[in-house]
């Protein structure tokens, strides 16, 4: 079966670098809904090519929920294949910098690793599984549109979570890394809001009079500052301040938007204290604060399933001679962290290597594709 599954590959290089490149053309940047419907239906419509039961969850707002369902009349727990469709590029990007492969051996083009090259091999893995007759799981594609944005316009989140829920493995198609680590853990992150009002005075007839919100928001900026913890990964980052109207005034107003991160969801009650630590420590008299907060991401934990899982990968790459591969932890988040809350074992960044992600120089290289499309499938095959 296995030669079958990579003699399918190997004939089928041409067809999935053109899918990568009709994907990369289609834009679908996290705000332009109409460019990610018109790529929701390019992806919908090829997967019933291929045979699969595909459901859209819609949004209002945000890209569709994808899941295509292959193997069906096989009864045992799916086998995910998971990602998103949506990118970081605004519409008019891919006529600026359209998908091109140059004599470096790298993909360049909006979208092109993160992560329209993932879904090309998740698509083409299960394409290479069907034509290998394989039937010992289904497999599931299961695509965001809204990951991101963190699914922050809709109900992404909890529809991704029962779309992978029961499955008794999950490989998220995320950007892989050009050093062979594969992600079995992740950073979860959070958005705090403070507020603060202080007293409007005149800055020149009665300064006295004033209570400083701008101050005061200093102040909470160097203490919040000071609870960043390295060793434990929860960290700090006051990353947009604003306040005052004009420069003769004592500025009644200030705003400070923090940035979170944590390692386990048991931080989230270090990280709930230290904030309202910060909040109810007045320096400047008479000043007020106020907090909003969400959790944007949750972490990726590296459970018992997640390290079992990538043991399957690791064996599997000693297998095929891939290189040696590892396990890593990154501080970014992805959908990845849905999938082990759901307590389905994980590994992420399974998708083509490449990197300068969310930029003009993001590049894929395009060889990894196919070697990590083996990669992949030797180890379902092990599931
Ligand atoms: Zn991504």
């Amino acid at each position: 079966m296995r030669d079958t599954i990579f003699a399918y590959i190997d004939n089928h290089k041409q067809d999935m670098l053109a899918f990568w490149e009709a994907l990369v053309s289609s834009e679908s940047g996290s705000f332009d809904k109409a460019d990610l419907d018109k790529t929701r239906d390019f992806l919908v419509e090829h997967f019933k090519q291929a045979g699969g039961v595909v459901t859209v969850t819609p949004y209002e707002k945000a890209g569709d929920l994808i899941v295509a369902d292959f193997n069906t009349a096989v009864k045992t727990e799916p086998i995910i294949f998971s990602g998103h469709y949506d990118t970081v590029f605004k519409h008019g990007t891919v006529a600026e910098r359209p998908f091109t492969i140059k004599d470096d051996g790298n993909a360049y083009g909006p979208g092109c690793v993160d992560m329209k090259a993932g879904i090309t091999m998740a698509f083409f893995i299960t394409k290479a599984l069907l034509a290998a007759n394989y039937d010992k799981h289904p497999i599931r594609i299961v695509l965001a549109g809204d990951e991101e944005v963190g699914h922050q316009w809709s109900n992404a989140t909890v529809d991704f979570g029962n779309a992978v829920k029961g499955a008794c493995a999950a490989f998220n198609f995320e950007t892989g890394y050009t050093d062979n680590g594969f992600v079995i853990g992740r950073k979860g992150g959070a958005r705090a809001v403070i507020t603060i009002t202080g007293v409007g005075a005149h800055a020149g007839n009665e300064p006295e009079k004033g209570r400083s919100a701008i101050l005061e928001m200093a102040h909470k900026t160097i203490e919040m500052h000071k609870c960043t913890n390295f060793e434990e990964g929860i960290t700090y980052n006051v990353g947009v301040v604003s306040g005052g109207t004009v420069s003769n005034a004592v500025p009644e107003k200030a705003e400070m938007i923090i940035d979170i991160r944590m390692r386990t969801m048991a931080q989230l009650d270090i990280i709930k204290a230290d904030l309202e630590r910060v909040l109810n420590n007045n320096l400047v008299p008479d000043t007020k604060a106020e907090l909003s907060f969400a959790l944007s991401m949750a972490p990726m934990e590296t459970t018992e399933g997640v390290k079992s899982l990538f043991a399957l990968l690791e064996e599997s790459a000693k297998e095929l001679n891939f290189g040696d591969i590892f396990g890593k932890y990154v501080g970014g988040g992805a959908d990845s962290s849905i999938e082990v809350i759901q307590g389905v074992p994980t590994v992420c960044a399974v998708g083509i290597a490449g990197g300068k992600n969310h930029s003009v120089d993001e590049f894929a290289v395009v060889e990894t594709m196919f070697t990590r499309a083996k990669l992949v499938a030797n180890t379902v095959l092990k599931l």
